[in-house]
């Protein structure tokens, strides 16, 4: 590996690996540096936690029919699955009725075309001005709508939700999605475990300095999220431009954490289920149930409440994850209970939540984000993608497209230095 490359690469998430191999593709030479132990980022599966492969992050391959990584899949032979429409709504004491079901998705339909009306309207707002009061199904819109964006309506831009391009639908993936990513990214040369502290563009060029030295290349692209970039993480010098700093602050990740449980037997009696409740209190979890037909229940906590209890930590996820399934299925089924492994986005010091939404009034910020600062600094990643923010496939665009600039602008100078 090219020890100072053409273009450097900060972090090896989606949009980071994508720029990597458009850049490569290019003939050009490039180094990610990441922070963390492994590649993918948000995107990222592993076995050994509970005993069968489970997805931390990315799980569902959104608008499979513009997504490129199902025409990847299917050049590898990976077959993907359609998505479960097998779904369990829960009452409190008893299963809902089809009845119920139709009458709470007539309500989110009627939200959803709310949204796509305020949103002609000039004057961005919440998305929560587009709720219709309801006594019973306001609550379970906000959790259901923080699951799709990271955030609650009162605090969700109608504008961004606006701009989010209609969905083809989703897939998922056996492998899972992180693992798919992973194909992707094979042969693409990363170091691990060397995070980026400062970066220096105030000469021709940049110069990265990491735990290991410093790398020097003619551009950087840096695709870490908007929540790391606002913490000041990385130390730029000279500083970056103030609109970029709001738009980093403006656009942040929301809360999103999973909790896989795992059981000796089928103790659930439900496969390949999405499970959710009634509720009227935002603290709340839905579940897979058996995805792909294996003994383990994955939890899904989104928005406020996710932040809250990672910030409690990963005994008070497991416990609250576990005690809403025994709610349902009884108490017996903690006796088959193997091993549960909670999340830690929200906290993760690389990462720092789910994924981005744009506050009120601030959708029109993610362009900035896209506009490289003196030719040579560049951002890219999921939150930059305006109809396909908050997911992988979002990301992978942004890398691509961010790459194709930086090798174009790199194809200009050296014409002009000839
Ligand atoms: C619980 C959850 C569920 C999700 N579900 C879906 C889903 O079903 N479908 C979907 O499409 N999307 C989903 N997403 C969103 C999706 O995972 C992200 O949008 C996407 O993976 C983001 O990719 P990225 O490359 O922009 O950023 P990231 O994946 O965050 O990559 C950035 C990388 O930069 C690294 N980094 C940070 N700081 C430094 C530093 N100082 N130096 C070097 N490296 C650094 C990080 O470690 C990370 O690897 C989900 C996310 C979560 C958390």
């Amino acid at each position: 590996m090219a020890k100072d490359p053409e273009v450097a690469i900060v972090g090896a998430g989606a949009a980071g690996l994508a720029a990597a191999r458009t850049l490569i593709d290019a003939g050009l030479s490039v180094h990610v540096l990441e922070a963390k132990n492994r590649i993918g980022g948000r995107a990222y599966t592993e076995s050994e936690s509970v005993g069968i492969a489970w997805d931390h992050g990315a799980h569902w391959l959104h608008d499979q029919g513009r997504n490129f990584f199902t025409t990847f899949a299917s050049a590898q032979n990976i077959p993907l699955e359609p998505v479960s429409e097998n779904r369990w709504l829960w009452t409190g004491q008893d299963w809902a009725s089809d009845f119920e079901k139709r009458d709470y998705d007539a309500y989110c339909d009627l939200v959803f075309d709310r949204i796509q009306r305020l949103g002609l309207d000039p004057q961005d707002k919440p998305v929560s001005d587009a709720q219709p009061p309801h006594f019973r199904y306001r609550t379970m819109f906000d959790s259901w709508y923080a699951a799709l964006s990271g955030m609650e309506p009162d605090e969700s831009s109608v504008h961004d939700d606006y701009r989010y391009s209609e969905d083809t639908g989703n897939a998922r993936v056996l492998c899972g999605y992180g693992q798919l990513l992973a194909e992707y990214a094979s042969g693409v040369p990363v170091t691990l475990s060397t995070p980026v502290q400062a970066i220096d563009w105030s000469a021709n060029g940049v110069a990265l300095e990491t735990s290991d030295g410093t790398v020097k290349a003619s551009a950087a692209i840096v695709t870490v999220s908007n929540n790391v970039l606002a913490c000041d993480a990385i130390r730029f010098s000279p500083s970056i431009p103030v609109p970029y700093r709001e738009a980093f602050e403006k656009i942040p990740l929301g809360g999103a954490e999973k909790i896989a449980i795992a059981f000796d037997k089928d103790v659930l009696g439900l496969s390949d289920a999405h499970l959710f409740f009634f509720h009227s209190t935002p603290k709340i979890a839905r579940f897979q149930i058996r995805p792909f037909g294996e003994n383990i229940a994955i939890a899904f906590i989104a928005g406020r409440f996710a932040r809250e209890i990672a910030n409690e930590g990963t005994d008070a996820m497991a416990s609250f994850a576990l005690s809403q399934l025994v709610d349902v299925f009884g108490a017996d089924i903690r006796k088959s209970v193997t091993r549960v492994r909670p999340t830690d986005w929200c906290v993760d010091p690389y990462i720092g939540g789910g994924y981005s939404t744009a506050r009120p009034g601030y959708a029109d910020m993610r362009c900035i984000l896209s506009e490289p600062i003196a030719e040579r600094l560049y951002f890219a990643g999921e939150a930059h993608a305006i109809d396909a923010f908050g997911t992988v496939h979002g990301a992978y665009r942004s890398g691509v497209a961010t790459a194709k600039r930086v090798a174009g602008q790199l194809h200009l100078e050296l014409i002009g230095s000839l």
